[in-house]
C-alpha cells in the first residue's frame, strides 16, 4: 500500500482529521436547503477556506465538499448532471489546499449515503447504488483525491455497494456509519456488525469507524465495541462537538474546544487512529484537538464511567450489542471486567 494516508498511519501514533463540513459552510451563508457541493463551482474560495480552515488548525487529512455528491442526492437539486463536474472540483480544490500545506495532508473523498432506502426495504438496488457511487468515485478520482471516504451510512447493504463501487474505480477508501440510535445505526448496525462486515470485503477499507451520532461519550463507547472486536484495521472516530441544541432560532453544538480536546485523547486511548470531528467541530475545537493529541502519549483504555465522567453521559443505556447473543457481548464483558 503505497497511498497517502497508508504511509502516514506508518509513521504518526494518531492522525487528526477534520471537523464538520455543514456547520462552517453555514457560518459561511450556505442556507438550509441549499446543496452545499454547487459552492465547489460558484463559491470555489468558500470552500478553499473551509479546507484552509482545517489544514491551518493542524488537520492531517480533511473531506472533501463532495458528501451529497451522488446523482441521488444532487438531483434534489436538478443538479444530477453534473455529478462529474462538482465532484471533481470539489477534490481539485482539496488538492491545491493540501499541495500547498508544507507537510503531508490527506485528501479524503467524502461520499455520503444516497438518501434513498435499498431493496428489499426499500426500492434503490444494488446495481443503482453501485452505479451511483462509482460516479462518484471516477470524478474524485479525477480531481485528485488521496482515498475514498464513505461515510454517514446506516444501512449494510449501502455500505458494500460503495465498497464495490471503489473497487470498480480501483481506489483505498475508508467508511464510517452514524451510530445514532441507542448505539444502533437507523438500520438497526452495532459496531460489532461493522467490525465483522469490513472483514467479509473483497476490498476492504483501510480504517473504518463511526462518524456523527450523539455526541462525544456515545462515539466513544462505539469505538470501543469496534476494538472489542480486535480488528486490526485502523478505527476512525469523528464525533459531533457535543449535542445539537436550539438556541436562538439556530442549531448550536454545546461541546467547547476543551472538550473535544478531551475527547480526542480518550478516542486515541478507546483505540481509535483517526480522529476528528463532525456536526458543530470548528477550526478552534480542531486546534485544541491538536494540541491534545501533540502533547500526551496513549493510555489505557477508558473505562464507561470514565467516558461520562470527562464528556457527559451517554444517550442510551446500552450500545445495542447487548441484546445479541452473539460472541461479541462476551467479549465487550471481558473488556469490561
Ligand atoms: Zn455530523
Amino acid at each position: 500500500m503505497t497511498n497517502a494516508l497508508s504511509k502516514l498511519l506508518d509513521t504518526k501514533d494518531a492522525i487528526l482529521t477534520d471537523g464538520a463540513t455543514g456547520t462552517n459552510l453555514f457560518n459561511m451563508g450556505l442556507q438550509s436547503g441549499d446543496a452545499p457541493e454547487l459552492w465547489n463551482v460558484d463559491a470555489p474560495d468558500k470552500i478553499r477556506a473551509l479546507y484552509k480552515g482545517s489544514v491551518d488548525a493542524g488537520s492531517d487529512l480533511f473531506l472533501t465538499n463532495t458528501f451529497g455528491g451522488t446523482a441521488a442526492r444532487l438531483k434534489l437539486h436538478d443538479a444530477q448532471n453534473r455529478v462529474g463536474e462538482l465532484n471533481r472540483i470539489g477534490a481539485e480544490l482539496g488538492r491545491e489546499i493540501a499541495d500547498k500545506a508544507g507537510r503531508p495532508v490527506v485528501v479524503a473523498g467524502s461520499v455520503g449515503p444516497t438518501g434513498e432506502i435499498m431493496e428489499p426495504v426499500g426500492s434503490l438496488s444494488h446495481s443503482e447504488a453501485v452505479e451511483m457511487f462509482h460516479e462518484q468515485a471516477e470524478a474524485l478520482k479525477a480531481g485528485g483525491v488521496d482515498v475514498l471516504w464513505v461515510e454517514t451510512i446506516s444501512a449494510p447493504e449501502e455500505f458494500r455497494a460503495a465498497a464495490e463501487a471503489f473497487a470498480l474505480a480501483d481506489m483505498p477508501w475508508c467508511g464510517t456509519m452514524s451510530f445514532d440510535t441507542a448505539g444502533r445505526t437507523m438500520m438497526g448496525v452495532t459496531s460489532a456488525d461493522l467490525a465483522l462486515l469490513v472483514e467479509t470485503l473483497p476490498n476492504p477499507p483501510i480504517a473504518f469507524g463511526a462518524n456523527c451520532g450523539t455526541g462525544a461519550s456515545d462515539i466513544l463507547r462505539t469505538v470501543l465495541g469496534f476494538a472489542a472486536q480486535g480488528t486490526e484495521r485502523p478505527l476512525i472516530s469523528k464525533g459531533n462537538a457535543g449535542i445539537p441544541k436550539y438556541v436562538d432560532g439556530h442549531i448550536h453544538y454545546d461541546g467547547t474546544p476543551e472538550l473535544m480536546g478531551r475527547y480526542a485523547t480518550m478516542a486515541r486511548d478507546s483505540g481509535a487512529t483517526i480522529i476528528g470531528g463532525c456536526c458543530g467541530t470548528m477550526p478552534d475545537h480542531l486546534r485544541k484537538m491538536r494540541e491534545a493529541l501533540d502533547t500526551t502519549s496513549r493510555g489505557e483504555r477508558p473505562t464507561l464511567d470514565q467516558i461520562t465522567e470527562a464528556l457527559g453521559p451517554f444517550s442510551s443505556a446500552s450500545d445495542g450489542t447487548e441484546g445479541d447473543a452473539g460472541p461479541e457481548r462476551r467479549t465487550r464483558r471481558r473488556r469490561r471486567a
